[in-house]
């Protein structure tokens, strides 16, 4: 059997230098904070190339400090894509504002710019793209839209570790980002994580501060804040994966390369726009492959058909955030128009296996059984 992403196998690769990572904590005594938490913050910072980097407990966690931080809430809008992971769009409702659905792009996965545009009132305060599948989104029409009409212009760079788009890693592209470690993302922990990073230098501090119970000073509680730190042991683990992020990004960046070289099978549309080097907009990029993804009309008959040859696939995802139940009370979001793009993906979409290690034999055995199986 192919798995679909072999996570133990990181684990192998790097044993011995986690469990002295992890010992390192034990014999700290510093369990919460502490020089591991600093160290990876400056360390994940110069990676992405900006300023700051604050640990948080997860990746919805982020998105919901850096909105609370730039004081977005309630009668407020924030333009989501209608196709991502459904946090993206909790941490509007979280915070009390309004998601309001733009579609993606017909030809790619990420929010389609000129649906953003469409969807600006007079209560929009930010944009919340998502680097989808480890893709950057096109953000140099998103900044000249909210250049225009004064937002905030996130990211949602969960699945993006490492990504670059005009010579700048994802993290680094708009005012703030929200990353997840996930253990599945390009860069995993080992249990929850998170951060946001930023240029912004008051962004920052109102990030760390309402993830630590809204105080800057001990027992000096300025706002309501919440608990959400980044925990030391997990950022031992994540220093430690750090180091060979850029060389298991390139491994991704193969196996994709093979996909699109010598998957051949009728009905199976390739990710096009995610290999290309420059984006709609002309601006160059280069994704992380998070998610190898394909569309297929038949695309349940085909993930079984898979399943069969031994090749584990997964649907990122087969629900809309719209058309979930989270978002079934009216008023809970705005999502006007079709969002045909949106719908498309997820009624098409399959995840091919990728990941950093795979085996050349193991992509073959999928590109196999891709052109046989259709
Ligand atoms: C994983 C993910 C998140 C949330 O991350 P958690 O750490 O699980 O909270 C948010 N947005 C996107 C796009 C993700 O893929």
């Amino acid at each position: 059997m192919v798995p679909f992403l072999d996570v133990l196998a990181a684990y192998r690769e790097l044993s011995g230098e986690i469990s002295g990572a992890i010992a390192r904590v034990c014999q700290s005594g510093q369990y919460i904070g502490g020089a591991e938490v600093q160290d990876f913050e400056s360390e994940y910072a110069a990676y992405c190339g900006v300023k700051h980097c604050v640990g948080v407990g997860n990746g919805l966690d982020g998105l919901v400090l850096l909105l609370r931080a730039a004081g977005i809430g309630p009668g407020d809008e924030v333009i989501v894509p209608g196709h991502t992971f459904i946090a993206t769009w909790l941490a509007v409702t979280q915070v009390g504002a309004l998601p309001v659905a733009a579609d993606v792009e017909a030809d790619g996965f990420n929010i389609d710019t000129a649906d953003v545009a469409r969807k600006v009132t007079a209560k929009t305060r930010a944009i919340l793209p998502v680097h989808l599948y480890g893709c950057p989104t096109d953000m140099k029409p998103l900044k000249a839209i909210a250049d225009q009409h004064d937002l905030w212009l996130f990211e949602d760079a969960a699945q993006a570790q490492g990504a670059r788009y005009d010579g700048r890693r994802a993290g680094g592209l708009a005012d703030g980002a929200a990353w997840s470690f996930y253990p599945g993302k390009n860069l995993g922990a080992m249990g929850d994580a998170g951060a946001v990073t930023t240029d912004n230098d008051e962004l920052a501090a109102s990030v760390r501060m309402i993830g630590n119970y809204g105080a800057n000073r001990k027992y000096h509680h300025d706002v309501a804040g919440v608990n959400s730190r980044l925990d030391p042991m997990q950022a031992a683990v994540l220093r430690v994966k750090l180091a060979r992020l850029e060389a298991w990004n390139e491994q991704r960046r193969a196996i994709a390369a093979r996909y699109m070289q010598h998957i051949t099978a009728s009905g199976v549309t390739l990710p096009q726009r995610m290999q290309a080097t420059s984006s709609a907009s002309g601006v160059c990029q280069s994704a992380v492959w998070h998610i190898f993804p394909v569309l297929s009309e038949d695309r349940d008959a085909l993930s079984a058909r898979l399943e069969r040859a031994g090749v584990a696939t997964l649907i990122h995802y087969p629900v809309l955030p719209v058309a979930s139940g989270a978002y079934a009370q009216p008023g809970s979001h705005r999502s006007e128009g079709e969002m045909r793009h949106a719908a498309r993906a997820a009624n098409e979409e399959l995840s091919l296996p990728i990941g950093p290690h795979m085996t050349a034999a193991q992509v073959d055995e999928v590109i196999d059984a891709l052109n046989h199986a259709s």
